[in-house]
C-alpha cells in the first residue's frame, strides 16, 4: 500500500494577491506532483490568513462605503477562500499532472470543522480580522453585532475572533472516499470553516479561525496518515532561532520538542503551533512521524536528507 501524507501549506506557498497566488501555486503544484510521482497519496491542507483578511475587508468596506452590498459573515468569507484557493491549486496541480502524464483527479472539498462551543478560546479572542475603525465606530459595531474589538498597535480598533481547537472534520467520509479513489484532495482550507454541532448533522458557522497546522494534524490522525508534512518558509526547525547560537535540528523526539517548548524556543504565532501539531500527531498516531521543512526542500526532506523529522 502506498504511503499516505497530509501536507499543510503555509503562506509562502500561496502569496497574497490573486496574481501572486496563481504564480506561486505553480511552484507549489510542482512540489506536490513530485511527491505524487514518488508514490505518495497526497492530501493537502492550507492556510488562508491573507486571503480571508482580504475577502472580509473588501465586503466590510463595500458595505460601509455605499457599495450597496451586504456585510459578509466570517464563516462565509472562509468558505469563499477555500473555493478560491482550491480553484488555483486544482488548476495548477491538474496541469502539472497532465504534463507528466499522470492520470489522477484533483478535487477540493469545502470543509467544515467542528469546534467546541465551550472552548476557552471563545472567552479570549486573539486573531485580528477586517478593517481598522476609530473608537466610536468600534463601540457602535460592538453594540450592534456583539463583536469584540481591540486597539491594534496605535493604528485603530480592529475586530478579533477566537482561535479554537479543531474537534471533528465534518466532511471526513467524503475526503476518505476521494483519497481511496486515488484523488489528490484539498481540504481543511484555512483550518476549515469553524462550526458548532447542535445535534448529529446540525451545524452552524461561527466567527473564528482554526489554526491550519492543528486542523491538518487532526486530518492526518483521522486519515491514519503515515506522515504529517508541514511546508513553510524555513528548511528546518531551530533552537535559539535568530541568535548567534542558532542550531538547526535534523531530528526531534516528542519529549525533546516538549522540553524546547518549555524553554521558549518556538514563537507563539508561527513555529509553536507547528511543533505542537507535530507532537499531537506523532504522540497519538500509530507509528506516524512528522516533518517540518520548506516547499523547495520537500522532496529531499521526504528522502531524509534535510528538514526536521519529529519522531516518538
Ligand atoms: P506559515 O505561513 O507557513 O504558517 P509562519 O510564518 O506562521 O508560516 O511560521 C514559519 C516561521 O516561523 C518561519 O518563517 C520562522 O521565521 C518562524 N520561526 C519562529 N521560531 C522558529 C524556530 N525556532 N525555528 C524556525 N523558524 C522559526
Ligand atoms: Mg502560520
Amino acid at each position: 500500500m502506498s504511503k499516505r501524507i497530509v501536507i499543510a501549506l503555509g503562506g509562502n506557498a500561496l502569496g497574497k494577491s490573486p496574481e501572486e497566488q496563481l504564480a506561486l501555486v505553480e511552484r507549489t503544484a510542482s512540489t506536490i506532483v513530485d511527491l505524487v510521482e514518488e508514490g505518495y497519496d497526497v492530501v493537502i491542507g492550507h492556510g488562508n490568513g491573507p486571503q480571508v483578511g482580504m475577502v472580509n475587508l473588501a465586503f466590510e468596506y463595500a458595505a460601509t462605503h455605499g457599495g450597496g452590498t451586504p456585510a459578509m459573515p466570517f464563516p462565509e468569507c472562509g468558505a469563499m477562500t477555500q473555493g478560491y484557493i482550491g480553484y488555483h491549486l486544482q488548476q495548477s496541480i491538474g496541469r502539472e499532472l497532465a504534463r507528466r502524464g499522470i492520470d489522477k483527479p484533483c478535487a477540493t472539498v469545502v470543509t467544515q470543522v467542528v469546534v467546541d462551543a465551550d472552548d476557552p478560546a471563545f472567552n479570549n479572542p486573539t486573531k485580528p480580522v477586517g478593517m481598522f475603525y476609530d473608537r466610536e465606530q468600534a463601540q457602535r459595531i460592538a453594540q450592534d453585532k456583539g463583536y469584540t474589538f481591540v486597539e491594534d498597535a496605535g493604528r485603530g480598533y480592529r475586530r478579533v475572533v477566537p482561535s479554537p481547537v479543531p474537534v471533528k472534520i465534518v466532511e471526513l467520509p467524503v475526503v476518505k472516499s476521494l483519497v481511496s479513489a486515488g484523488a489528490v484532495v484539498i481540504t481543511v482550507g484555512g483550518g476549515g470553516i469553524p462550526v458548532v454541532e447542535h445535534s448529529a448533522g446540525d451545524y452552524t458557522g461561527v466567527a473564528a479561525v482554526i489554526d491550519k497546522d492543528r486542523a491538518s494534524a487532526r486530518l492526518a490522525l483521522d486519515l491514519g496518515a503515515d506522515m504529517l508534512v508541514i511546508l513553510t518558509a524555513v528548511d528546518k526547525v531551530a533552537i535559539n532561532y535568530r541568535q548567534p547560537s542558532q542550531r538547526d535540528l535534523d531530528r526531534l523526539t516528542v519529549d525533546q520538542a516538549r522540553e524546547y517548548i518549555t524553554q521558549g524556543h518556538f514563537a507563539p504565532g508561527s513555529m509553536l503551533p507547528k511543533v505542537e501539531s507535530c507532537i499531537d500527531f506523532v504522540a497519538q498516531s500509530r507509528g506516524g512521524v512528522a516533518l517540518i521543512t520548506s516547499l523547495d526542500k520537500a522532496r529531499e526532506a521526504l528522502r531524509g536528507t534535510t528538514g526536521t523529522l519529529i519522531t516518538p
